[in-house]
C-alpha cells in the first residue's frame, strides 16, 4: 500500500470506527460485533504507525490514550460553570417556582433532568473538532483534561455538524463497571473505591490517558455553555441539538408544565433511581425557556432559574457495637462494623466496612461510637463518620490485631499496600475462603455447595483443601445439618459432575493471584494442559497477550511451591480433568471468536434458531451460555417477548443483541 492508498483507507476506516463508535456508546445499538470494531481499529493502529504523519487529533485511534502528561494545564472557563442552589424537600421546590412566577410569570414550564454522581465536564469544539476537555475545578478555572476525555467513547472527536460550540455534560462511570473494576482491584489486592463518583474522577484525573481509556467511562451531555450560529429557544431544544450534534443525551429528561409535575418527576426517581444503571443523587429543575434565563439572571453563586434537587442522604446514625475481623481467601484482613440494625434505603444493616486500619484512625471510630453509616445503591455500606459529641466516654479504642485472628501467624503489610495480610498458607480462614471460591459459579461452579455448608465441611474436618471435596462420601454428607438423601445425590451428582470441567475452571479455582476468570480462560486456550502451563517459563507466560509481568511472576512462583504439585496431583488423581476442552485453536480461526471469552445469556424467543442451536454456536466462537443475568454477564441475546432477564441487564447495564444482530456476528464470523 502506498502513501495515498492508505490515506485513502485511514479515511474510510475512520469514518466506520466513528460511525459503529456512535451506535455503540452513544446509541447503545451496537451496528457490528465488538470483535469487528477491535479488527478495524487495530487496521487502523497499524496504518498510523506505519504513517505517524497521516496521524490526526480525531482520529479514533486517541480512544486508547496518548502519553502521560507532566501535569494538567489550568484553563479559564469563558462562560463560568455555576453550581445549583440546592431544593431538599418539596416546600423549597414550591418555593423556588414561586421566586420563578414572579419574576417572569404564570406560563413557565420547566425541564426535569437526572443529577447524575459523576464529575461536570466542560468540552469545547472549533469547527465540530473536539479542542479542549477540562473539568468544572472551581467554576471559573479547571484543569485541562483533555487527552483523558478523548478516551471517552461517548465523547464524539468530531460532531456531526461543524459548530463551534462549548457543551457541558457529567462524565460517569456506570455502575457495572465500578463492580468489574473494584473486583479487579481486590484480586490483585489494591484499594478499592468508594462509589462510582470517585472512581470516574481518580479515572479522569490520571495523568496517563491509558488508565482513563480502560475505565468504561461515559457521559451524558446536559448543556450548552455557548454556540457560535445556533439559535435555541428553550433548554429542551439544547437537550435536541445536543442529540442531533452526536451526543448521548440522557432519554429521562422530561418537560414538566407545573411545580406538581416537578415534585411527582423527583418523587418517582427517589424511588427508582436503584435501578438505573448509573448512579444520580437528585433531579436538576430548570426553566425551558432560554429568554426567561435571561429575565432570572443570576445571583453571586448560581442561577435563578435551575435550582438542584437533592433526594433524601441515605445515611442512618446508630450505634457500632463491636468490629469483626474477616479473613479473606489472599489473607487480607478486613475490619468489619458490627452495628444496631439499622434500616437504610429499604434494607436493614448490621454490619458495615470499616475498610482498612488506616481509615479507622482517619475517622477516630472507637467501639461503642454513634456513628453515620451510608449505603449507596447496592454497594456495601459504609461507616462515613462519628459523631463525637454523643460519646460519653465509655467508647474503647479499636487496635488492629497483630496477629491472625484465626491462625494466630503474624500479620505483615507487604510494601505499597495498606491491607494487613496473613502469609500462613496454611490458615484455615484462607482455605475457607479458599474453597469457597473454589465451588464459586465461574470457577469449578459446584451447586449445592454454599458457604453454610463448606463452613461444615470444614469445621468437622471432612475437607481441608480442594481435592479432599472429590473424596467426599455419602456417609459423611448424611451427617450434616439440613442435608437429606435427596441433597446430598444432588450435591454429590454436582461434584462428579465438575470433574469434566475444562481447565479454565480449575484454574481460576486454584485462586492464583491476579489471575482472575479472563486470564485463566487465555491460559488454559493458549497452553491446553495443567503440565504444559505448570513448566511454562515467566518469559514464554509473558508472550501471551493479556499476561503481565505481575501475573507471570504470580504464576510462576504459584507453580513453584511443592504444595501445589502436592495438590495437583491428588486433584488428578481423584479424577478431575487438567485440560482444555473448550473451543480449540485452530476452530477459532483468527477473527471467529465473536464470543471469546464472553458469558452470554439467551432470552425470549428466537425465531431463526433453537436454544440448543444458539448456545452451541456461541461456544464454538469461544462464549460460554449461562441461564441468569449477573452482573458476571457480558451479554445478553433478547428474542421476542424476553422479559425479565432483559430487564435486569439493561438495569446493570449489560450489552443487549437482538437476534438480528446475533445472527450477523455469527454469519460474519463463519465467512
Ligand atoms: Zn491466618
Amino acid at each position: 500500500m502506498d502513501k495515498h492508498q492508505a490515506e485513502k483507507r485511514l479515511k474510510e476506516l475512520r469514518l466506520l470506527l466513528e460511525d459503529y463508535g456512535y451506535h455503540y456508546y452513544v446509541l447503545d445499538t451496537p451496528k457490528v460485533p465488538d470483535s469487528e470494531y477491535d479488527r478495524l481499529m487495530n487496521e487502523l493502529l497499524q496504518l498510523e504507525a506505519d504513517y505517524p504523519d497521516l496521524v490526526t487529533e480525531d482520529s479514533p485511534s486517541v480512544r486508547i490514550g496518548g502519553p502521560p502528561a507532566p501535569s494538567f494545564k489550568k484553563v479559564a472557563h469563558r462562560v463560568p460553570m455555576m453550581s445549583l442552589s440546592n431544593a431538599f424537600n418539596e416546600e423549597d421546590l414550591r418555593a423556588f417556582d414561586r421566586r420563578v412566577r414572579q419574576a417572569v410569570g404564570e406560563h413557565v414550564s420547566y425541564v426535569c433532568e437526572l443529577k447524575f454522581d459523576g464529575l461536570a465536564v466542560s468540552l469545547t469544539y472549533e469547527n465540530g473538532k473536539l479542542v479542549r476537555g477540562a473539568t468544572r475545578g472551581d467554576g471559573t478555572i479547571g484543569e485541562d483534561i483533555t487527552n483523558n476525555l478523548r478516551t471517552v467513547p461517548a465523547i464524539p472527536l468530531r460532531l456531526k455538524q461543524p459548530y463551534s460550540i462549548e457543551v457541558r455534560g457529567e462524565a460517569y462511570m456506570p455502575k457495572a463497571s465500578f463492580e468489574r473494576l473494584n473486583e479487579a482491584k481486590e484480586q490483585a489486592g489494591e484499594e478499592k473505591f468508594a462509589n462510582p463518583r470517585n472512581a470516574a474522577a481518580g479515572s479522569l484525573r490520571q495523568l496517563d490517558p491509558k488508565i482513563a481509556a480502560k475505565r468504561n467511562l461515559s457521559l451524558f451531555a446536559y448543556s450548552i455553555g455557548e454556540v457560535e450560529g445556533k439559535n435555541v429557544q428553550t433548554h429542551f431544544d439544547s437537550l435536541m441539538f445536543l442529540k442531533e450534534l452526536g451526543f448521548k443525551v440522557n432519554e429521562e429528561a422530561a418537560k414538566c408544565e407545573t411545580i406538581e409535575d416537578v415534585i411527582a418527576y423527583t418523587e418517582k426517581w427517589s424511588e427508582r433511581r436503584h435501578e438505573l444503571p448509573y448512579e444520580i443523587d437528585g433531579v436538576v429543575v430548570k426553566v425551558n425557556s432560554l429568554a426567561d434565563h435571561e429575565k432570572l439572571g443570576f445571583t453571586a453563586k448560581s442561577p435563578r432559574w435551575a435550582t438542584a434537587f437533592k433526594f433524601p442522604a441515605e445515611e442512618v446514625l446508630t450505634v457500632l457495637r463491636d468490629i469483626e475481623l474477616n479473613v479473606g481467601r489472599t489473607g487480607v484482613v478486613t475490619p468489619t462494623a458490627l452495628l444496631d440494625p439499622v434500616l437504610v434505603a429499604g434494607t436493614t444493616v448490621r454490619r458495615a466496612s470499616l475498610h482498612n486500619e488506616d481509615l479507622i484512625r482517619e475517622k477516630d471510630v472507637k467501639l461503642g461510637d454513634t456513628v453515620i453509616v451510608k449505603k449507596a445503591g447496592d454497594i456495601i455500606p459504609e461507616v462515613v463518620g462519628v459523631l463525637t459529641d454523643k460519646r460519653t466516654g465509655e467508647e474503647v479504642d479499636f487496635h488492629m490485631p497483630t496477629e491472625c485472628p484465626e491462625c494466630h501467624s503474624v500479620l505483615e503489610r507487604l510494601e505499597g499496600e495498606v491491607a494487613l495480610r496473613c502469609l500462613n498458607p496454611k490458615c484455615p480462614a484462607q482455605i475457607r475462603e479458599g474453597l469457597i471460591h473454589f465451588v464459586s459459579r465461574n470457577a469449578m461452579n459446584i451447586d449445592g455447595l454454599g458457604e453454610k455448608v463448606i463452613s461444615q465441611l470444614f469445621l468437622h474436618q471432612l475437607i481441608a483443601d480442594v481435592a479432599d471435596l472429590y473424596l467426599l462420601e455419602r456417609e459423611e454428607l448424611l451427617q450434616l445439618e439440613r442435608m437429606g438423601e435427596k441433597s446430598v445425590d444432588n450435591l454429590l451428582a454436582a461434584i462428579e459432575a465438575s470433574k469434566e470441567n475444562s481447565l479454565e475452571r480449575l484454574l481460576f479455582g486454584l485462586g492464583i493471584r491476579f489471575v482472575g476468570a479472563k486470564a485463566a480462560k487465555t491460559l488454559a486456550y493458549e497452553f491446553e494442559t495443567m503440565e504444559r502451563l505448570q513448566e511454562a517459563t515467566f518469559e514464554q507466560l509473558l508472550a501471551v497477550n493479556e499476561i503481565g509481568e505481575k501475573m507471570a511472576d504470580s504464576i510462576v512462583s504459584y507453580f513453584q511451591k511443592p504444595e501445589v504439585s502436592t495438590l495437583l496431583e491428588k486433584l488428578a488423581n481423584a479424577g478431575v480433568n487438567m485440560t482444555y476442552t473448550g473451543p480449540k485453536k485452530a476452530a477459532i480461526a483468527e477473527e471467529a471468536g465473536v464470543f471469546a471469552g464472553k458469558t452470554v445469556v439467551l432470552t425470549g424467543k428466537l425465531s431463526q434458531w433453537t436454544r440448543k442451536e444458539a448456545q452451541e454456536k456461541i461456544e464454538a466462537l469461544g462464549g460460554t451460555v449461562t441461564g441468569s443475568v449477573s452482573k458476571k454477564t457480558d451479554l445478553v441475546v433478547a428474542g421476542e417477548d424476553a422479559g425479565s432477564k432483559q430487564k435486569k441487564a439493561q438495569n446493570i447495564g449489560i450489552e443487549i443483541w437482538t437476534e438480528e444482530q446475533f445472527t450477523q456476528a455469527v454469519e460474519q464470523s463463519e465467512q
